[in-house]
This record gives structure tokens, sequence and C-alpha cells, in this order.
């Protein structure tokens, strides 16, 4: 698509010369999965505390993207919508016993771009004490919009809750976002709607992802839940991922995996 060669100086993609005049409000987090969710809270946090919000507040609404940059964007928000979506939709089938949909299939890079974008929108709109005043984001923060993140930033997901669990897993009625910060700088995201947790890490030194691999995996390649022989999977491709699965029962956290 040929750009526009405008910068808008309030987009926050303004640097790639490819904005409209037009700013437009979109909330912290994509409407599109909020609907999903069905969720009327959000909880936005970070290592000093954290704030409840409705989430009809207009406080949530942000105003840092250009209109052509936002249309751009809604590809990723409704990949987003799509793969909470059936995660709930796993949750419903094992929760019930019923059968559906068992496989979904996402490009990671989709997810990491959410994530990221999600990540920008909660640090402008001060809704959290990592305000920009305060805090800075990685020099690059910005341009892995266009490029896939280098290893070993990029998605991670939480592999199990206790050192010999399985990990768990249960749909709940939360929605929140925490942003990860290391000094000055934001280096990351926690993001759990619906019950599933998902982590994009930006920034940061060797020793902080050896410490988060013992818990998560890098970019794992299928999220498999399951309950007795019923396995439902949602997988990601990435052109730079692992070939790790992760296994998350359905309630019982001592149950054993299904047999072939
Ligand atoms: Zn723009």
């Amino acid at each position: 698509m040929p750009g526009t060669g405008y910068c808008n100086k309030k987009c926050v993609l303004g640097w790639t010369h490819n904005c409209c005049a037009k700013i437009s409000g979109d909330h912290i987090v994509s409407a599109s999965v909020l609907r999903v969710l069905n969720e009327q809270k959000i909880t936005i946090s970070s290592q000093s505390g954290s704030r409840e919000h409705s989430i009809r507040s207009s406080a949530l609404t942000v105003k840092k993207l250009c209109r052509r940059h936002n249309s751009a964007l809604s590809v990723i928000d409704a990949e987003a919508a799509r793969l909470f979506k059936g995660f709930v939709s796993i949750n419903a089938h094992l929760s019930e016993g019923t059968d559906g949909q068992r496989l979904y299939f996402f490009h990671g890079t989709d997810i990491e771009h959410w994530l990221l974008k999600t990540l920008l929108m909660v640090f402008y709109s001060k809704q959290s004490n990592i305000t920009p005043d305060k805090f800075q984001l990685p020099r690059y923060a910005i341009s892995p919009f266009r490029y896939e993140l280098d290893k070993p930033f990029g998605l991670y997901v939480p592999t199990q809750t206790n050192a010999n669990d399985l990990g768990r897993f249960q749909t709940e009625a939360t929605a929140s976002v925490a942003l990860i910060t290391k000094g000055p700088l934001v280096c990351g995201v926690n993001v759990t709607l619906g019950g599933l947790p998902l982590t994009l890490l930006i920034d940061g030194e060797g020793s902080d992802f050896v410490s988060l691999l013992k818990t998560h995996t890098y970019r794992p390649k299928n999220l498999l839940f399951f309950k007795n022989d019923q396995v439902f999977c949602i997988g990601f491709a990435f052109s730079n991922g692992s070939s790790s699965d992760i296994w998350f029962s359905h309630g019982d956290a001592n149950a054993t995996l299904p047999s072939n």
C-alpha cells in the first residue's frame, strides 16, 4: 500500500509518514475484544498498585492514533478477538463436555502486535502510575508494528502455576492489563482476559529472560487444553518461535495427559 507521506504529530506511528490528518479515539483494549468477553470492569496495574475501571469509562479512550493507522490496526484487533473468543468457547465445551471447533490457528505476530498496541494505549492513557512523563518506551518500541520482534523479545505464555503442576486454566470474569517496567523503561505488558494470560516483552536483559523461562514458554507452538480425552488446540505460527506445546488441564492440576 503506498504511503501518504504525511506525519500526524499526534499519532504514535507518525514516524512512518503514512498518517491521515484525523486523530481517532480508541479504547485501550480493543472494543472488539471486550465485546467477546462481555467484561464490565478492567484492572490496570503496575508494580506500585492497581486501579479498577468500568470499561465504559471515557478515561480508557486514548487519542494516539490517526484514523488511517487505527483502521489499519483493526485487522489485528479482529485476530485478538478471534483468539479470546476461541479460548472462551474451548472452556465452555470442556466445562459442558460438548464438542465444537477443536483447532484454532493464528499468526503469532498478529497477537504480538495487538499486545504491543495494548501496551502503548495503556501507557498513553495514564491510567496507571506508569506515565509518559516518568517512564520511557524503548527506543524502537513502535517499529515492531512493521517487523517481527527479535528473539528473545515477543510473546511468553505461562507454562505452569506451581513447580510440579500442569498448567491449569479457567475462565474468569476479569480483564487486567499490567505494564512491566525496569527502572524508567517500559519493557513489556501482561494481559489477562477471560482467564488467558499473555505476556509481551519488548525490552530487557539476558537474566530477565532466563528467570522468565522457568515459568513461561517463549512463542509456544500449541496451547493444548484438555479434560479427560477431550483436547482443543490453539496453534501459533511464528517464523522464529519455539516448538514447545503447553498443556492446560481443565480444572484438575493432577490430571494425566490424554493418551492418543
Ligand atoms: Zn498515523
